[in-house]
């Protein structure tokens, strides 16, 4: 199996180190200890304070303070198709780097597509784009790792033609049956018989599905073309009141951190400091 190497990268430059280093060991966890085995992918994750002390290879997820062109946050690829993507540094800016680190590892090129039975009526087999924390990307799906809220993702079962209650759909088990969307989230496809690409988008109060029009044959990749189509004016809002919410749960874990360091100060001390 080849090894994914993810940088995490504070070009805002005004990150805490602290900050920077709880998110990237949250995200590493995630990345091995529960999307590695659900998607067979081994992968590493690591912070880096600069572009320029990124090794060779490594695929950057860049923080960045603001940005102006909204069609620029999200995943790209540069001119020899390898895959970088750009988080704007908000509220939730670690939610929005698990997203993109999940997407990416699942399909670094943005350009995977799964066989299954379409959600629209009327179409037979049609092409979804692998974009694995879409129909379930809102905050309120999110889980914490060591207090750090992060991403949903589906499963490959997400593609079964059948719904069974003993099987996992997502990772937190938000998404119930295959090519579900939950409130906040998309799914998008190509149908080979109308020869055009769909959306099933749930951005209001009822889910609804539209041709996405938009999408050209070039050489830039789906992923980084549906990223640009898709259009979700309430999105940071509604996430973000979701996040509020889990906001309460994840202070208490960040006591239990900082509990957990006074007793390795505790330990420190005692070993360090010059006996009498
Ligand atoms: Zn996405």
């Amino acid at each position: 199996m080849l090894l994914q190497q993810l940088a995490l990268v504070d070009h805002s430059k005004s990150l805490h180190a602290a900050d920077l280093a709880q998110a990237v060991a949250a995200l590493q966890k995630q990345a091995t200890r529960d999307l590695g085995p659900i998607w067979g992918i081994k992968a590493t994750v690591d912070a880096f304070p600069d572009i320029k002390n990124v090794p060779v290879g490594y695929w950057p997820i860049i923080i960045t303070e603001k940005i102006d062109d909204p069609t620029a946050a999200g995943y790209h690829a540069d001119k020899h198709h390898q895959p970088y993507a750009f988080v704007q540094l908000e509220k939730g800016w670690q939610l929005t780097c698990s997203h993109e680190m999940c997407e990416m590892l699942v399909d670094p090129f943005g350009n995977r597509l799964i066989a299954s039975n379409s959600i629209k009526s009327g179409q037979g087999r049609v092409k979804y784009l692998v974009e694995v924390c879409d129909p379930c990307e809102n905050a309120s799906h999110g889980y914490s790792v060591n207090g750090v809220l992060l991403s949903d993702f589906y499963t490959p079962h997400y593609f079964d033609p059948v719904a069974s209650p003993a099987t996992r759909y997502s990772f937190t088990g938000a998404l119930k049956k295959p090519r579900e969307i939950k409130k906040g989230g998309y799914l998008s496809w190509y149908d080979p018989q109308t020869k055009k690409w769909w959306q099933a988008t749930y951005f209001g109060s009822a889910p609804s599905i539209g041709e996405l029009k938009g999408m050209k044959d070039n050489d830039s990749s789906l992923r980084s073309q549906v990223d640009r189509l898709t259009k979700y004016p309430g999105k940071a809002k509604a996430m973000m009141s979701a996040f509020n919410g889990n906001a309460k749960n994840r202070k208490t874990n960040f006591e239990s951190n900082k509990a957990e360091g006074s007793h390795w100060e505790d330990v420190m001390k005692k070993h360090l400091t010059k006996k009498k």
